[in-house]
Order: C-alpha cells, then sequence, then structure tokens
C-alpha cells in the first residue's frame, strides 16, 4: 500500500491521483494531516510509487506494510528525538517527569511543583480529565485544572504533560499544556489517535494495559501518519495474574520495544506497581535497561490524596529517587536532563 501525502494547500491533489491510477488500483481512505496536507492511502499500484511520488501535488510518497512501518527502529536506525519544553526525550539524558495523578489545588499543585524542581525534574505531570474505572471516583478537575497546570508552568518554568480523553477536548489541552498524554484506556481509540495525530503537539502515548507490542506500535503509526512525529511511548504495566501488584511492570517490553521503534520510551513505575516503595527500585530498573526516562506520581500528603495515593511518592521521597539516579545515568553512560538555569538549585 502507498501512503502518499499533499503539498499544504494542494486541494487538486486528488485529482491528480484518480488521473494517474488509470483506472488500477484503489484510493481507499483520505485524512487531515499536520501542515495543512492531507494524506492518501492508495492500494494495488506499489509499483507506481516513483511515478505519483513525483505529481507536482504531492509531498512525499512510501510504501508502507501494516500494521506500522514510520516508527520501526530502521526508519531511524539512531533514534528519534521529542522536543519537551527546552528538553530533549529520547537522546542523551534520561528525563525526569513527575507530578500528582490528578490536580486538586493549586497548593497539592504548588507543592508537588517545587518538590518537582529540587528534584531536578524537567516536566510536571498532572491529570485534569481522569479517566477513573469507578464512575463515583474523582473525575479530576477538568478546566480549571488545565488552568492550574498552565499557571504553575509560567511560575516554575516546567513545562506540562497531562491527559485528554475526547477528540472533542483536543484543542483545549492543548492550549494549556507542552504535551498530551493518551491513557492507557485509550490507546485503540483511533478517532482520538487521529486527533492528536493532525496537530502539533507531542504526545505521550501510554501503553495499553492489554496492548501486545505490535498493537501498541500501531496505535503510535496512527498519530505518527498523520504528520505528528512528535510521539513519546511510555510502559505502564500490563495487567498480569499478580493480585499484589496493581500491574506488572514488562521493563523486557522496554528493552524490546528501543530496538522495534525509533520512537523514546518511557517508563512509569508508579502505575506498573501500584506501590510507592517499589516506585524507587523500578524507576532504576528502567534507566539501567535503557529507558528514555521516567514518569512518576507524586503528592505531598500521599494518604489523603484523590487518586493513587498508594503508588505515590512524597516529595522528600522524589527527591532521594532522583539523587540515587544520577550516579546511575553516568555509570551508564548517560546524565540526567536538567532545565537550563536550574543546574545550582538541583539537589543532586
Ligand atoms: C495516569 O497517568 O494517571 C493514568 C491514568 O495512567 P494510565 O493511563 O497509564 O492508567
Ligand atoms: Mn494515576
Amino acid at each position: 500500500m502507498l501512503l502518499i501525502s499533499s503539498k499544504p494547500g494542494h486541494e487538486q491533489v486528488e485529482s491528480d491521483l484518480r488521473r494517474n491510477l488509470d483506472g488500477r488500483g484503489r484510493l481507499l481512505q483520505s485524512f487531515a494531516m499536520t501542515a495543512g496536507r492531507r494524506g492518501f492511502l492508495v492500494d494495488g499500484v506499489d509499483d507506481r510509487l516513483d511515478r505519483l511520488a513525483a505529481l507536482p501535488s504531492v509531498a512525499a510518497a512510501r510504501l508502507v506494510t501494516a500494521p506500522y512501518s514510520l516508527v520501526k527502529r530502521e526508519e531511524r536506525p539512531a533514534g528519534s528525538t521529542v522536543a519537551f519544553g527546552p528538553s530533549q526525550i529520547g537522546g542523551r539524558d534520561f528525563v525526569l517527569l513527575a507530578g500528582p495523578c490528578g490536580v486538586e489545588s493549586r497548593g497539592q499543585l504548588d507543592e508537588v511543583a517545587d518538590a518537582a524542581l529540587r528534584a531536578g525534574a524537567v516536566g510536571l505531570r498532572g491529570g485534569a480529565f481522569k479517566p477513573r474505572t469507578s464512575p463515583y471516583l474523582f473525575q479530576g478537575l477538568g478546566l480549571e485544572g488545565l488552568r492550574l497546570l498552565a499557571e504553575v508552568r509560567e511560575r516554575t518554568g516546567l513545562p506540562v504533560v497531562t491527559e485528554v480523553m475526547t477528540p472533542e477536548d483536543v484543542d483545549l489541552v492543548a492550549e494549556h499544556a507542552d504535551m498530551l498524554q493518551i491513557g492507557s484506556r485509550n490507546v485503540q481509540n483511533f478517532r482520538l489517535l487521529e486527533a492528536v495525530g493532525s496537530i502539533d503537539r507531542p504526545v505521550l502515548l501510554k501503553r495499553g494495559m492489554m496492548s501486545t507490542l505490535d498493537e501498541y506500535l500501531a496505535a503510535a503509526e496512527y498519530i505518527y501518519m498523520r504528520g505528528n512525529e512528535k510521539v513519546v511511548l511510555c510502559e505502564r504495566g500490563i495487567r498480569g495474574f499478580e493480585p499484589r501488584l496493581r500491574n506488572t511492570l514488562d521493563l523486557a517490553g522496554v528493552a524490546l520495544l528501543k530496538r522495534l521503534t525509533h520512537l523514546p520510551v518511557l517508563v512509569d513505575p508508579s502505575h506498573g506497581t501500584g506501590l510507592s516503595e517499589l516506585v524507587p527500585d523500578l524507576a532504576r530498573a528502567a534507566l539501567a535497561v535503557g529507558a528514555d526516562g521516567v514518569l512518576i506520581e507524586v503528592h505531598p500528603r500521599p494518604e489523603v490524596a484523590l487518586s493513587d495515593g498508594r503508588q505515590s511518592l512524597t516529595p522528600a521521597a522524589l527527591e532521594e529517587l532522583a539523587r540515587s539516579l544520577a550516579p546511575l545515568a553516568r555509570a551508564l553512560g548517560r546524565d540526567l536532563a536538567r532545565l537550563p538555569g536550574r543546574q545550582a538549585e538541583a539537589s543532586v
């Protein structure tokens, strides 16, 4: 199958393509891409790749093999990096992203953001729209939570990542956040993947709790093929049979993902274990196995958190974890990423 993208503003690309199919092949689908382009899937004319690619309205044409091609490691053997605020995710530096599971109040978010800064985190995570298994649990502050995140970013300089649950909310969340998180439960919400694929904003795509790696990479391809190449993966545990663990953190899957795809891969040991006392060990293991960073849940008083308190570190525990990551990173030939200008304040 051929994946063809138009040049921006080229309305006639579809008729150009049809004319050059000469009744052979099928135009299966067309879709909106980033930067005002359109994409086209054309079946049955793989031998016409060069001819279609040379059309004046066509920006690029390539042969794709289902279910994922563009995110395969071979496409970019050196790996790709995704800019998040002033930092790069996926390069030599290991990134620490930290924050509460859910944004609860300005005071809570301020306390956690200050702890994240002291620990040397380069990003603040926090849910405003919370997908909860029970409809009776805290669902997040919604727009108010987004506003609090944006305010705390202004105050601290920490770029923020927060979840978007529906295609309708993509623009609103993108107005407030530096990176959009797609949660585990939405990894195969294809309309949502398409919606974040056609905007120009980094996406943190969490692995589904029951996704195989191939299904997961196909989900990433949904975003990537629409032109948004700023995709960061995150292993957050898969459903296992051990009732003592909320999930089973698939670190072997992380090592394999790093070989299968050029996309950066983070690890979330908070959801991956469900137990705060295990989070530091699994975060260090993530670094050792070659992940590009970790996403850590933190709450000033985990025992009263409105969501995921049992797996949340205290600010002090976050700082201690950060202190232990730095020498380990150096031993592995890497460094911890730092926000520019925050070197002196970092605790490590
Ligand atoms: C979260 O990050 O708080 C979250 C809900 O994660 P997941 O989608 O991995 O369960
Ligand atoms: Mn959570």
